[in-house]
């Protein structure tokens, strides 16, 4: 199935649960997860752009520097920063572009773990030759890695602390002093408390509103009274589906749905009453929505549309005829309706192959003159055209037949 459509179906309720149960461990269910990810790397780009792009110059201008003030004598490791630590930021950067999230996370990731041992080696060099000071490099960095990259929180935890880990391995290892590597250990757990923090903070917060606009973005698809998708939702929904039914060659099934004799019932029973049938009918309607990739919407008014997207089987014929009962088995007292003196509706549905000729107005067109013979018929009837040729009819018609 096509996976932008699965979304596009995936229910508010889905991004709603996620809420209430929480998401203190940062993770999602395995659904949500990966179109978190994909946003969450698509949002940071930016911000991780710059960031390397200017710790590149940075470290391009202090290894120069380094090397034509310190020639012969110190830091000879300095070299590191042009031969490690700028090409492997660039790459990060230039993957960046490729739109390919996984290629693009793995050089970050090891981008970060290479300037990192990197800048330790070069920093614990630059202390054995008195320039301690070098130092803050190692915390910058650090800081961000929590912060600036744009890393989910998991691999900036392991990041940071495998880095801080190898720069204190490192001084240990060439014996500097115990009080420096104590106050050097110290000042790399409060930026890693603190860096863990905000980076927590950070993904927690991005979590929450990635959840609370997508349960927006579904409210705004909704009809307010019916809870079925709007007219809007439904058109944009129209409009995908019907492609994906050209291109791959599968009929697509379009049925209106009319309430008989609705105005006479507003009248009779009252606008309130009538708000009531519509979500009583609405539901039944609902019910038809089977399939990943089938919708049922608000055409408007008190006319409703489902659409079916799937080979003409027998279930795309039984199904209206099924919901034509449903509402008349409702049994919402309507005097002023059908025969059947209880609230009832026509259906008229188009079966549209892709080879039809057809376009998509088209289609909606051939189900609302398969749904005005209904009505000419005396409603309570489904009326089913196939690709403009056949026509079959049932309800009333074929009731009085028997
Ligand atoms: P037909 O059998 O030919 O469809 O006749 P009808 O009376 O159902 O059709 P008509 O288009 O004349 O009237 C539709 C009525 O639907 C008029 C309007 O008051 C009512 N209606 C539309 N939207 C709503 C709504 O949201 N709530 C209520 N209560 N009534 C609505
Ligand atoms: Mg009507
Ligand atoms: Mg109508």
């Amino acid at each position: 199935m096509d996976s932008t459509l699965a979304r596009h179906r995936a229910t508010g309720s889905l991004y709603e649960d996620q809420l209430h149960m929480g998401f203190s461990s940062l993770r999602f269910s395995d659904f949500l997860e990966d179109e978190f990810r994909e946003v969450y790397a698509r949002d940071n780009y930016q911000k991780s752009r710059l960031v390397l792009g200017l710790c590149t110059i940075v470290v391009i201008v202090v290894t120069l520097v380094q090397m034509t003030a310190y020639t012969g004598t110190a830091v000879p490791s300095g070299h590191l920063g042009l031969a490690v630590m700028a090409p492997v930021m660039l790459s990060a950067l230039l993957v960046s572009y490729l739109d390919n999230r996984l290629l693009y996370q793995a050089l970050l990731i090891l981008s970060g773990l290479l300037v990192g041992i990197a800048g330790a080696i070069v920093d614990v060099q630059a202390s054995l030759e008195g320039q301690g000071y070098y130092f803050a490099g190692q915390v910058g960095w650090v800081f961000i890695l929590w912060s600036m990259l744009g890393l989910l929180f998991a691999p900036a935890a392991a990041l940071c602390l495998g880095v801080s880990l190898i720069y204190i391995g490192c001084a240990v290892y060439v014996a500097l002093p115990p009080e420096q590597v104590f106050f050097e250990g110290f000042m790399l757990l409060n930026v890693n408390l603190l860096g863990g923090y905000s980076c927590y903070k950070i993904e927690h917060f991005s979590r929450r509103t990635f959840l609370e606009s997508r349960i927006l973005n579904k409210l705004a698809e909704r009809d307010g009274l019916t809870g079925l998708h709007n007219r809007r939702a439904f058109d944009e929904y129209m409009e995908r589906i019907w492609r994906q039914s050209r291109r791959e060659n599968t009929p697509l099934t379009v049925m209106l749905i009319d309430i008989d004799h609705f105005k006479a019932y507003n009248d009779m029973y009252g606008h309130q009453a009538g708000d009531d049938a519509l979500k009583q009918v609405a539901s039944v309607i609902a019910s038809g929505v089977q399939r990943p990739l089938d919708i049922a919407a608000r055409y408007g008014g008190e006319e409703f549309v489902l659409v079916l997207y799937g080979p003409a089987t027998e279930y795309v014929t039984s199904l209206p005829e099924m919901l034509r009962e449903d509402v008349m088995h409702l049994g919402t007292e309507h005097a002023g309706g059908t025969e059947a003196k209880c609230l009832t509706v026509s259906i008229g549905v188009a079966v549209v192959s892709p080879d039809a000729g057809r376009s998509q107005a088209g289609a909606i067109q051939m189900a609302d003159e398969a749904l005005y013979q209904a009505k000419e018929e005396g409603r309570n009837k489904v009326v089913i055209k196939m690709s403009g040729t056949t026509l079959i009819e049932t309800g009333r018609f074929r009731a009085r037949a028997v």
